[in-house]
């Protein structure tokens, strides 16, 4: 699976895939990586991308005319890709959302810098658009690398161990139960005595009622969720 970064700052996100599970998919094939700087397309004298708001406001926006070309030429190499513009104003970008587009053959994440992207790009290209939550971040490289972390981790082969992916947090309505690693004893304090003793159905018992109780104390919404389509 590819995916494009169309960002003014690719040197923020590359060395994210420099070690790691994504570096290990890299060198595998399972994932490409590629990068499209709006720069390169400005057709202003200084390669300017961006300016004044018309109409007022402060800051400045980035300019149509280098991200239209740029995202033209994309759409003119690959029909497919599949364009995502990361927002704070957007829907919240949810596990369900990196499943599904773990199946695309080809997935673009355009970052906006400064006070955003001149509205009629995002008209023009969005097939979707994402928040990672309520909160603005100076730029969009970081929501675009959250989004393209989750989508990686779906695609068969990423994870050494793909059972990983069934038990995990938000896979089903619980959260997952706690995890502890060795020693069994450390500092006096003593993992479950139950996950000792090898009996694996009293695990998963007591497993779920662990999960039960993470869920109650972090997402009692999901609980109740949970509980409804239970019974
Ligand atoms: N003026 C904009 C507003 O109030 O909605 C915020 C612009 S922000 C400083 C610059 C860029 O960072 C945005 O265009 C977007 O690409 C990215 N960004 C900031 N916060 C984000 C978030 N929570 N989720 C996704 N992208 C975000």
């Amino acid at each position: 699976m590819k995916f494009t970064f169309v960002t003014l700052f690719s040197n923020l996100v590359e060395g994210y895939f420099q070690d790691s599970i994504l570096k290990r998919a890299i060198e595998k094939d399972l994932i490409q990586i590629d990068y499209i700087n709006p720069r390169d397309y400005s057709e202003n004298k200084h390669f300017k991308v961006d300016d004044t708001a018309v109409g007022g406001g402060a800051g400045m926006v980035m300019n149509p005319q280098p991200l239209f070309d740029s995202l033209d030429e994309l759409k003119k190499q690959d029909s497919y890709a599949h364009i995502i513009f990361v927002t704070p104003v957007a829907k919240q970008f949810k596990q369900r959302d990196a499943k599904r587009l773990a199946k695309k053959s080809h997935v673009v994440f355009v970052s906006g810098r400064y006070e955003g992207i001149d509205e009629r790009v995002i008209e023009e290209f969005a097939d979707e658009v994402f928040s990672i939550g309520d909160y603005i971040l100076t730029g969009g490289e970081l929501a675009s690398l959250v989004l393209c972390d989750a989508i990686s981790r779906n695609i068969y082969g990423v994870l050494g161990n793909s059972d990983s992916l069934s038990i995990e947090s938000f896979e089903n309505a619980l959260l997952e139960a706690p995890s502890f690693s060795k020693p069994k004893e450390y500092k006096n304090i003593a993992v479950p005595k139950e996950y000792l003793k090898g009996n694996h159905s009293k695990i998963r018992t007591l497993k779920i009622a662990l999960s039960e109780c993470k869920t109650k104390f972090f997402r009692p919404e999901q609980l109740l969720k949970h509980k409804t389509t239970e019974h």
